[in-house]
């Protein structure tokens, strides 16, 4: 049987890994950190990385899970007045999966339940390959050498693997900055906990609320705009207040959001963009997810593009014998796709923090339903 490893243990590598068991294979999984982990983070999963979850069994899991927002309803941050009503109750009927948002630690928990622990190599920092016709050869920051067949990078926007099989330049910081949050939910009124992800609009950030674990906890995410990044970590503890400076004269529901964050609970991330790749593949090692299209998060698209990856990645190795010609196809079937996520998701945040926010109720934006995102289904797309 063909030798897969895979490098990297995020939501992109463990998918991937569910998916080519599915497809017969017993692949190995080599991720750096001790254990899995996620940051403390609600995650919105849209109706394609839904469909492509519950092809690999994960349907029973996120049904129990995950929350289903009835509506997405953007308002205006500094008058609150509604902008723009989205129903996402509709997106089973009209995607054939639904919209969901979860604990990014309870679908990190329902990947390796799926997974498995037996073919996990924790603690392995992959520091360089070498590949022939034969095989590769991994090495590994603890001295260790493994050998596979294939390798699927998925090491994340620094990916070590992508730095070594093209030449392209670092990772630059985008401009953008996120800051994140889980509140209680009983220290917010009840807008915060309704089936509804709620977001504050205006020029240059905004900020979006939902609930997770029910009603027990509530995601906030802030995305606003800096020239610079000069913190030395690309993720930093930041305090509630300064938060709070820069959305003030915001509404009630964002005021009192901020102050409801615990003083040791708020992180704050610059948001990093690399150029888009038109090859994932040399040879038989290949990437996916974050490390051959990373993207701003306008779209809730990142790791449901991830997800989109792993599931065609492990039909493309049900339907070729040779494992080679498995990754051309996947490459084949997937570069376009992610290229116009990305791109799209890079531009979101010009649409979505115009600097008059009518411009959205006027103007309906190009978002994922105008820009048809939602259509596509990892499990059934066509393959050539
Ligand atoms: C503020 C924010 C909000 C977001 N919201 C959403 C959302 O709602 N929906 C959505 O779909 N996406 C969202 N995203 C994007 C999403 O988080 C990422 O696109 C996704 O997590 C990428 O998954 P990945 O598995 O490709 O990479 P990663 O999650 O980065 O995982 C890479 C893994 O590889 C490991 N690794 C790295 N280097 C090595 C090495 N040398 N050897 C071994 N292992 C290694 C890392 O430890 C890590 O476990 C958001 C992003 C941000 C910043």
């Amino acid at each position: 049987m063909t030798r897969i490893a895979i490098i990297g243990g995020g939501i992109g590598g463990l998918t991937t890994g569910i998916a080519l068991k599915k497809a017969g294979f017993d692949p190995v999984l080599y991720e750096r950190a001790p254990q899995f982990g996620e940051v403390g983070a609600g995650i919105s999963l849209s109706p394609n990385a839904v469909k492509g979850l519950v092809s690999i069994g994960l349907n029973d899991f996120l049904e129990s899970t995950a929350n289903e927002p009835l509506h997405q309803l953007l308002f205006h941050g500094l008058t609150g007045e509604i902008l723009q009503d989205i129903n996402r109750e509709k997106c089973r009927d009209q995607y054939g999966g639904p919209y969901l948002q979860m604990h990014r630690a309870d679908l990190m928990d329902g990947l390796v339940d799926a997974f498995g622990t037996s073919n996990c190599r924790m603690a392995k920092a992959l520091r360089g390959l070498s590949q022939d016709e034969a095989q590769v050869e991994l090495r590994f920051e603890d001295d260790t050498t493994e050998t596979a067949d294939i390798v699927i990078g998925v090491d994340g926007l620094r990916s070590v693997i992508r730095d070594i099989l093209f030449d392209t330049p670092e990772p630059e910081f985008s401009g953008h900055v996120a800051w994140r949050a889980l509140i209680p939910g009983d220290k917010l009124g009840p807008r915060a906990t309704e089936r509804t992800n709620v977001n504050h609009i205006g020029a240059g950030q905004n900020l979006v609320t939902y609930p997770v674990r029910g009603t027990k906890l509530v995601n906030l995410v802030a995305l606003t705009r800096a020239d610079g990044w000069v913190e030395e970590s690309w993720n930093a503890k930041a305090s509630p207040a300064e938060l709070a400076t820069v959305f003030a004269g915001w509404t009630d529901y964002v005021t009192e959001a901020i102050a409801a964050i615990g003083e040791d609970d708020l992180y704050r991330w610059g948001l990093f963009i690399r150029s888009p790749l038109k090859q994932w593949v040399k040879g038989r090692v290949a990437l996916l997810g974050d490390a051959a299209h990373p993207m701003l998060p306008y779209m809730g698209q990142g790791a449901s593009s991830a997800i989109e990856d792993g599931i065609v990645l492990g039909r493309c190795f049900a339907a070729n014998s040779d494992p080679i010609e498995a990754l051309k196809m996947y490459e084949n079937a997937r570069v376009e796709r992610a290229a116009f996520l990305q791109a799209e998701s890079n531009l979101g945040g010009d649409r979505l923090q115009a600097m008059d926010p009518y411009v959205l109720r006027d103007n309906p934006p190009k978002n994922e339903d105008a820009l048809g995102i939602f259509k596509y289904d990892p499990a059934s797309v066509e393959l050539a």
